[in-house]
């Protein structure tokens, strides 16, 4: 029996977390989830958005599955986010975008994986306003030698295992000579550890347009905190949007897995939100617990239903009026099925 720490979240996060437990459930794989909160509902409800009991549990555990959380703008509390990242040293990660049939996307064949740097760079969390009429604020970016370490040889580790061909290093080392510039010369000198994966380096904004123009020419891509951020979102993009996209926060001692969007307030009170994000978040999951062949059921029946695509929402098919709970049911009831190839 594996112990979970469950946070359900913010916004559409109850519905699309409950989906994924239940598929998860349906697998037979024994987990017991301990549920606790975080987030602005922690704080509305606790007063703070993150309680000690959830941090002694994620303590205890070591392993985390949850769903969005919100972070209001310009104001309020520090994203919880970045609190965890940072509190649990969740260095790495790792967002793979693959297309799959049956999605309405622009491209097909898509398999890029962005391996973000989660623990510094410009969400350090060092930011203030100078002087007391608040005209000017700095955000400082933090790079050091051995957080830009791990974080590429994580890439190139990752890339090994999982039979990767290239590792593209994204950077601005033009301007930002001496963060960015750290972070270039570390990577260019663990690459040469790794000699039969090939290594390529583009300046960021350039990476963006070649990624839009000729995606399939990325594999891995490796980076900075925020460049990571934005990047996971345009994958998400080329793939068919943010509700296919999950990710897995690793650290040495903790994982935590959610998907790459956040608490969608614009459709939360819908029950319309994908749940395949966070399905496939709850895949990573299985996958790094050693419960590989429950994590391709479930790769396999989400196959199915988004090739099918009958019973997928909107945000899939345009006219359709499937809920939330319809798709995950349409999962569940798939999970006995064949593969269907890619
Ligand atoms: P968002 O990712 O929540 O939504 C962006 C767009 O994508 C919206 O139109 C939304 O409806 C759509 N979308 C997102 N997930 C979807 C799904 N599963 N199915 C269908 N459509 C989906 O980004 P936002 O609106 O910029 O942020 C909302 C809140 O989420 C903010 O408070 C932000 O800080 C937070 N956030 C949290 C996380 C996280 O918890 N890891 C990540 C990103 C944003």
């Amino acid at each position: 029996m594996y112990k979970v720490t469950l946070i359900k979240g913010d916004g559409i996060g109850p519905s699309i977390m409950e989906a994924a437990v239940k598929i998860i459930d349906a697998t037979g794989v024994a987990i017991e989830w301990e549920e606790q909160f975080a987030g602005l509902s922690a704080y509305e409800t606790f007063h703070t958005p993150l309680p000690d009991e959830t941090l002694e549990s994620i303590e205890k555990n070591r392993v985390v599955f949850k769903g969005p959380l919100t972070t209001q703008l310009g104001k309020g509390f520090r994203s919880i986010n970045v609190a965890l990242r940072q509190e649990f040293d969740l260095y790495a990660n790792v967002r793979p975008a693959t297309s799959w049939k049956g999605a309405n996307s622009r491209y097909e064949n898509i398999d890029i994986v962005v391996v973000r740097e989660n623990t510094e760079g410009l969400y350090a969390g060092l930011e203030h306003y100078i002087g007391p009429n608040k005209n000017t604020a700095e955000s400082i970016a933090i790079v050091t030698r051995s957080g830009a370490e791990r974080i590429v040889r994580y890439a190139f580790e990752y890339a090994s295992e999982n039979n990767r061909k290239k590792v593209t290093i994204a950077h601005k080392a033009n301007i930002l000579k001496f963060s960015q510039g750290l972070f270039l010369d570390v990577a260019r000198d663990i690459s040469k550890e790794y000699p039969s994966i090939e290594c390529d380096e583009r300046i960021i904004d350039a990476t963006c347009m070649h990624m839009v123009m000729d995606p399939n020419q990325f594999d891995t891509i490796v980076t900075t905190n925020m460049f990571g951020d934005i990047l996971s979102d345009l994958t998400a993009g080329l793939v068919g949007g943010l509700g296919l996209v999950p990710g897995a926060n690793i650290g040495f001692e903790t994982s935590l897995f959610e998907a790459v969007h956040g608490s969608a307030p614009d459709i939360a009170e819908l029950n319309i939100a994908n749940p395949t994000a966070v399905i496939l978040a709850g895949v990573m999951m299985l996958n790094h617990l050693g419960e590989t062949d429950a994590a391709t059921r479930i790769t396999n029946a989400v196959k199915k239903v988004i090739n099918q695509g009958t019973y997928v929402t909107p945000d899939l098919n345009a006219g359709s009026t499937v809920k939330t709970n319809e798709m995950s049911d349409a999962i569940i009831d798939a999970l006995d099925y064949e593969a269907v190839p890619a």
